[in-house]
């Protein structure tokens, strides 16, 4: 059985050691064991550690029955002398990450008597579930309480209990029918729990932990956390975007909620305005190609509209009930098309199979009933032409 060296010392970083065992896991990998590690195997909702043995890169460490297997790139042989290294950067950050969730724990259950029901550790999130909603000033005296008690400097030490003591400690929570070696973790004199994660050993280390949100959750709340190392980056990007809103907006940080309200208002008038202009130009549109039509049905291409304004000008042009019009936008290089008719039986094809012929012609889809019908056809060089055919073949098909 491997020598878990981490469980005693949780920063250091390499050991030389014995290979145990060597087995290919079947996937192009190798599962090494070693005499001891320093490897923390993923466990307890904690990610494992990644690192090197000697040449090989170890990926994943799993551990499996008490036993540790090192996933390596690369087989060793055993019995061979090696160096096995953790990637410390990342150890560190999960120390962090794991010791801040502690002492977050431990100070709702010392605020509120909120118990923690929930944990997770990904190499990018950290979050905490309680059983007892928060409200948002309760937060604030959590983190701040937090972060009170990682300025105190306090240890946070392990070691391994006998049934008894376990039975005798004051624990927040006690989990059931623990199997084996029961080792406990203590923040100061503040807080007792079982864990098998690494830790940091002071709670200075761990800097700063911020919620960064809090949701009910099941009747609870669910916590989104960042300590350390990822609290400073996520302040970082977040004090960056601020920076460029209020460069953006011209107006100081603090002022950016009132700026994007006014431009937001703004943006409101400006639309109105726009639908108000918009209705204007499509009813004199329809005016001006009444007036302009001779007989037979109107064909227009309406660039740069929209296919809602497009579908406004064709229901006002088929108020005459004896209209056939088709209107066409190009946009994002297809066409789109529209094709509608008044509701007395016309003299022209119905709008279904004018829309068969225009996806004939262009290689379109679309489709519809006998009085409305839209669809569209990539627009291409002879797309223009063929719209030209189009109106040719639409203006000589009188029945
Ligand atoms: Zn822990």
């Amino acid at each position: 059985m491997t020598q878990r060296l981490y469980l005693t010392d949780s920063f250091l970083q390499s050991c030389e050691t014995q290979v145990t065992f060597c087995q290919p896991d079947g996937k192009g990998e190798y599962l090494v064991g070693l005499a001891q590690t320093v490897f923390f195997p993923q466990s307890g909702g904690q990610p494992s550690d990644r690192g090197i043995i000697s040449d090989g890169v170890v990926t994943h460490v799993s551990e499996k029955q008490g036993e540790v297997y090192h996933h390596c790139n690369r087989p060793l042989p055993v019995g061979s002398q090696v160096v096995a290294a953790i990637d410390f950067r990342r150890r560190f950050d999960m120390m962090q990450q794991h010791s801040g969730e502690h002492i977050l724990a431990c100070a709702a259950y010392r605020l509120f008597r909120a118990n923690n029901v929930g944990f997770h550790l990904g190499e990018d999130s950290l979050g905490l579930d309680l059983d007892y909603q928060l409200t948002p000033e309760q937060v604030y005296l959590l983190e701040e309480t937090a972060n009170r008690y990682i300025s105190m400097g306090l240890p946070i030490t392990t070691r391994i209990l006998t049934d008894e003591e376990y039975h005798a400690l004051p624990m927040r929570k006690k989990a059931e029918n623990l199997k084996g070696e029961i080792r406990l973790v203590t923040v100061g004199d503040l807080d007792y729990a079982t864990c098998c994660g690494t830790h940091c050993t002071l709670t200075s280390q761990v800097e700063l932990v911020k919620i960064l949100s809090c949701e009910n959750y099941k009747g609870g709340s669910r916590l989104e956390l960042a300590c350390g190392g990822r609290a400073l980056a996520d302040y970082r990007w977040k004090n960056q975007l601020a920076y460029q809103l209020s460069h953006r907006f011209s107006v100081p940080v603090g002022q950016v909620p009132q700026a994007f309200a006014r431009y937001e208002e703004e943006n409101a008038q400006l639309r109105k305005t726009l639908k108000q202009r918009s209705t204007q130009l499509i009813q004199l549109t329809g005016v001006q190609l009444l007036a302009s039509r001779e007989t037979g049905p109107i064909c227009c291409c309406l660039e740069g509209w929209s296919t809602e304004e497009c579908k406004e000008l064709l229901s006002l042009l088929c108020k005459d009930k004896g209209m056939t019009a088709l209107v066409w936008n190009p946009q994002n290089g297809r066409i789109n098309y529209l094709v509608g008719k008044g509701e007395q039986e016309g003299a022209y094809p119905s709008a279904r199979e004018i829309c068969t012929q225009i996806n004939t012609l262009l290689g379109g889809r679309g489709g519809g009933s006998a009085t409305f019908a839209q669809g569209s056809a990539p627009a291409g060089e002879k797309s223009q032409e063929a719209m030209g055919q189009l109106e040719d073949w639409l203006k000589n098909s009188r029945a």
